[in-house]
């Protein structure tokens, strides 16, 4: 009985650190992909993400959480996209290039107009401003057409 009680526990340990193995590496999974002709927009503008071969990506919805294709929606947003497949990492950046932002000593936003609310601004580059948190202004950035 003892011997049983043994064998069962060390088969336990064996299943579990190899389900443990498994979940810290890699696996596939099933899951239910609900698609709803998902819009996305960008400061008002309807777009319609790309793979990098140019093909429709559409977004779909896994329990509750809306999934947007990262390439397509990242390029859309400015910033540069590369696919590093050996260790399965998306890396985004900035451009160097990317335009000039303006920041205040304590705003919560960047802008693009040095005097969007009055008071004293700061040019900085925007990967600066995104590294500090800050979210683009909905006066000067955010304004459909602006540029
Ligand atoms: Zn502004």
């Amino acid at each position: 009985m003892k011997r049983k009680l043994i064998f069962l526990l060390l088969t336990v340990a064996v299943v579990l650190s190899l389900s443990y193995g498994v979940y810290a590496v890699s696996e596939n999974r099933t899951a239910e992909l609900a698609f709803r002709d998902i819009k996305i927009t960008l400061n008002g503008e309807e777009f319609t993400p790309k793979d990098a071969n140019g093909k429709t990506v559409e977004p779909f919805i896994i329990d509750g959480t809306t999934y947007l294709p990262v390439r397509g929606v990242a390029e859309a947003l400015g910033l540069l996209v590369e696919w590093e497949g050996s260790t399965f990492t998306v890396k985004l950046s900035v451009p160097e290039d990317a335009k000039p932002v303006f920041i205040t000593a304590t705003g919560k936003r960047y802008h693009y107009d040095d005097h969007c609310n009055g008071g004293t601004y700061w040019e900085v580059p925007l990967s600066s401003a995104l590294g500090m948190g800050l979210t683009p202004c909905d006066k000067c950035v955010l304004k459909v057409g602006s540029d």
